[in-house]
């Protein structure tokens, strides 16, 4: 991807080196999952959370970690399952991978901003936080073990850069237009969060079974695919695409599905436990976004998926 010398965004907070302010309220490290769609803590009345406090406490008396539970059901970030290590990452390196990131969030603050325009409405920008270990979100604390995710109970996007070193060699996802792709697909949520999807998802999940839940996250998911390959057409209309970047951006789109993680990570696949869907689906949705650039080419509602 052809991104040097174009322009950042400033809408960056890096966090990096400080650790969450306060005591994660529910101890452990590790592996909350909290999420583009984490928005079950978002907007939460005082009662509600007092309620949620109580059940949580009974069931850890029990001997039951509620969270280890809402671990595997979140649908969130970009992963159907959890990355892994934090990698150190040295300092240059950080620095480009710093502009490389804060260059993709100004492509994608034009293109959003533009397409917006074009349907009447605002983009307000979603800032980009860039942390290292731990951070604190408006919808809770998070380990670089979730991998990246969007709050939309903040409007931000959240990323340790030594996710992309792992999106390389553990997921075998290397490229910088899949590392651009891994971010679209987090701006496509804040996409969905401002065009009502994800309040709407958040608002029917109580009532919701398991599988049903699974099949709105896939649907939910999939449309973020396809934001993600609204901006990579728009990018490549700019000229800034290189050859071979979208097979990267694609490869990861199939790393990533649901299945080829299931094989890779416990050696079969359930498929009833799919929330971000399959490699088939994660491809043909990013495709159908970067092939058509518009938005009602991402109804993944109203469509089979
Ligand atoms: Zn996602």
């Amino acid at each position: 991807m052809d991104w040097k010398g174009r322009r950042q965004s400033d809408n960056i907070e890096d966090r990096r080196g400080s650790s969450p302010r306060g005591r994660n309220p529910f101890g452990r490290g590790g592996g909350i999952r909290l999420p583009s769609g984490g928005m079950r803590r978002s907007g939460l009345s005082f009662k509600t959370i007092l309620i949620i406090g109580v059940i949580y406490l009974g069931l850890k008396l029990i001997g039951i970690d509620p969270l280890q539970i809402l671990a595997g059901r979140d649908p969130g970030g970009m992963l159907g399952g959890q990355s892994q290590t934090e990698r150190q990452v040295t300092p240059a390196r950080q620095d480009e991978m710093t502009q490389f990131v804060a260059t993709v969030l100004a492509e994608t603050e034009d293109v959003w901003n533009g397409i917006m325009k074009s349907q009447g409405r605002d983009y307000p920008e979603p800032t980009l936080v860039l942390f290292s270990g731990a951070v604190r979100s408006a919808c809770g604390n998070a380990s670089a073990a979730s991998g990246p995710f969007y709050c939309p109970g903040d409007q931000k996007l959240y990323i340790d850069l030594s996710f992309y070193d792992e999106l390389a060699q553990r997921f075998e996802a290397s490229g910088d237009f899949a590392q651009a792709y891994v971010l679209a697909h987090e701006v496509g949520h804040h996409v969905q969060n401002l065009i009502g999807v994800l309040p709407e998802f958040n608002r029917r999940r109580p009532s919701m079974s398991q599988s049903e839940e699974n099949q709105m996250s896939i649907r939910v998911e999939l449309q973020a695919d396809c934001f993600a390959g609204i901006w990579g057409h728009y990018t490549a209309q700019k000229g800034l695409l290189e050859r071979g970047d979208l097979e990267e951006a694609l490869n990861a789109a199939e790393q990533i599905g649901d299945d080829t993680l299931q094989r890779r990570t416990q050696g079969y696949v359930v498929p009833e436990s799919f929330n971000h869907g399959t490699s088939a689906q994660r491809k043909e949705w990013f495709a159908r976004g970067f092939d058509s650039g518009r938005l009602e080419a991402c109804d993944t509602f109203n469509n089979p998926v």
